[in-house]
């Protein structure tokens, strides 16, 4: 018998428990696509930290997942020969919830169960997801590496607490054996285990085993004899990595699935573009749309990037240096034919194939969207309103993409009514009045401030369209957007706004008798702001209101003024 010792689980491990049960038991068969994608991680694992040490196969590279029932115990095993765990592993690993994000998402829950399951969709289940159907679980795990007797005991009934053990474990890796609840046993009929797989799991790259029980010879239709078939495992699955079968193979569910193994997201994409690239540099890139920001997109330390591969060993995680900042939303593979196995993030860094490969994605990406928008305007919509303000940081990172990255762009306009960002750039050009130049736009702190902002007043007037900017990140995005197919832009708010061009004779004459009129005023009002104010000048540009404050043609927007105070300079 095993001597086990007690631990609690951390907090959030315990609602999320409780969270999941409910939520997604309508969803529950989901738990075994889980548990499969761990394996083959694991796998994974094991492959990379075999390049260094071949001795951790243990002499078994033949890396699979097996999976089998036992119906009278009421079990169901999925064990896996990968990197397996050590003590210290199990207690981080199955005990407390390491993903970024968590603190936003518990804080995220409202107790509407209908709201929370969505929001559970995109934080990602993972191995807890076996309590959906168990009633109690065991895990058996080894570390690569490590001897028979430091084989590790986890189990838990899914409620407050867990325990761990040591025991003899002869084969590396780890099986989990989930006790069915009652009513769950339909999970111990190998067909329907077979269609779960095949449906969820079938892109695995390592065999996917079903143990098919030995049949005895029999009958046939024409009374001969068919031989007995002795127990075996039966592969279920294609188990060929995904990315390098021909993209006309590859059945959109598939990719979808795969989607979801590789970025632990729990929803489909929104799109995906799959690539062979032949040539200097050589390298398959499979890059997914999420259709929810995460939790913690706007966290600096929040961990993005693609998986890399180097000619189909996965190497790591997150790799960060294939994608530019505007654009880390991207999830996704990459596979390379020319960098070294042995690469590391240090060397990824300043390397002129991860250049040569980071351009060739961003443009990838790039033209997706741009697919996106042409093609499926409510889909774009919704990526707008998910990811648009990560992709302004675009045109201050990305000099050579700007074009692209400003079509991409949309705002809320004084020819719209909401706040929706949906006016893109090329809409505000074919709508400019004949004589003007130039691209107005207002900053200011909220869409409705920029609406109701007395510097629209004369736009208003005379028919013309001003772009509406309410968000923070605008202001930092217009001080690098300086034109758009030869418009350049200008703030609404700025003392160099001249409307004049467009006026008619007899509104030119209008001003200037009006200016006659109340000559004294000017020397008036400068003399009573003495050097609080660069200059005081007459204005046409406001018809209802009386006087308004604009920056001075070098000097910063009142916009930036108020971020540069903000930010005590
Ligand atoms: P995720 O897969 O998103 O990291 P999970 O909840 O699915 O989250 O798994 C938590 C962690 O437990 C994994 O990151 C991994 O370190 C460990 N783990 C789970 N299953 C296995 C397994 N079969 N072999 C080795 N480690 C595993
Ligand atoms: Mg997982």
């Amino acid at each position: 018998t095993v001597q086990h010792e007690k631990h609690g689980f951390q907090t959030e491990v315990k609602q999320l428990l409780q969270l999941m049960i409910h939520s997604l038991y309508s969803n529950k068969e989901i738990f075994l696509r889980e548990l499969v994608s761990n394996a083959a991680d694991a796998a994974d694992k094991l492959r990379f930290k075999a390049l260094s040490d071949n001795k951790l196969y243990e002499g078994d590279g033949e890396l699979n997942v097996k999976i089998s029932v036992d119906a009278e115990a009421g079990t169901l095993t999925i064990k896996d020969n990968g990197i397996g765990m050590t003590k210290e592993d199990v207690i981080a690993n199955l005990g407390t919830i390491a993903k970024s994000g968590t603190k936003d998402f518990f804080s995220n829950l409202s107790g509407d169960q209908a709201k929370d399951s969505q929001l559970i969709g995109q934080f990602g289940v993972g191995f807890y997801s076996a309590f959906i159907v168990a009633d109690k679980v065991t895990v058996n795990t080894r570390a690569a590496g490590t001897q028979a007797s430091e084989g590790v005991q986890w189990v838990s009934e899914g409620e407050g607490e867990f325990a761990v053990g040591d025991i003899e474990k002869a084969e590396r890796g780890t099986e989990i054996i989930l006790h069915l609840k009652e009513d769950e046993k339909e999970f111990l009929d190998t067909w329907r285990l077979r269609s779960i797989i095949t449906k969820y799991s079938d892109h695995i790259s390592i065999p996917v085993q079903l143990w098919k029980d030995e049949v005895a010879e029999r009958d046939g239709p024409d009374g001969e004899k068919i031989p007995a078939e002795p127990g075996q495992w039966e592969s279920v699955n294609k188990a060929t990595a995904l990315w390098t079968r021909d993209k006309s193979e590859v059945s959109d569910d598939e990719y979808k699935e795969f989607y979801k193994h590789v970025s632990h997201d729990f929803a489909d994409p929104l799109t995906w573009s799959h690539n062979k690239v032949e040539g200097k540099t050589e390298y398959t890139s499979l890059l997914y749309i999420p259709a929810k920001a995460p939790f913690d997109m706007w966290n600096r330390d929040q961990k993005n990037g693609l998986k890399l591969y180097v000619q189909r060993v996965f190497i790591m995680d997150d790799a960060e240096q294939f994608m530019p900042t505007y654009l880390r939303f991207v999830k996704g593979l990459l596979d390379s034919n020319d960098l070294p196995l042995n690469v590391s993030r240090e060397i990824l860094q300043d390397n002129k194939i991860t250049q040569s490969i980071r351009q060739g994605c961003t443009k990838r990406v790039l033209s997706m969207l741009e697919k996106m928008a042409k093609n499926d305007a409510d889909t774009y919509k919704s990526f707008y309103a998910e990811f648009g303000n990560v992709l302004k940081e675009g045109p201050a990172e990305d000099f050579a993409n700007k074009d692209k990255i400003a079509g991409l762009l949309r705002f809320a306009s004084t020819h719209n009514d909401g706040n929706e960002q949906t006016v893109s750039l090329a809409d505000y050009i074919s709508r400019m009045k004949d004589g003007q130049e130039k691209i107005y736009y207002v900053t200011a702190d909220s869409y409705q401030a920029a609406r109701t902002s007395p510097h629209l007043e004369i736009f208003r007037k005379k028919g013309i369209e001003v772009l509406l900017m309410g968000e923070r990140i605008d202001e930092w995005l217009m001080s690098h957007l300086t034109e758009f197919e030869e418009k350049s832009f200008e703030s609404a708010a700025s003392a160099k706004v001249d409307l004049s061009d467009l006026d008619d004779e007899e509104t030119k004459q209008a001003k200037e008798k009006a200016e006659k009129e109340i000559e004294g005023v000017l020397e008036r009002a400068k003399a009573a702001l003495g050097d609080k104010v660069e200059e005081v000048k007459f204005t046409h540009r406001l018809t209802d209101s009386p006087a308004c404050i604009v920056a001075s043609e070098n000097g910063m927007t009142t916009q930036m003024a108020k971020l540069m105070q903000a930010a005590g300079q």
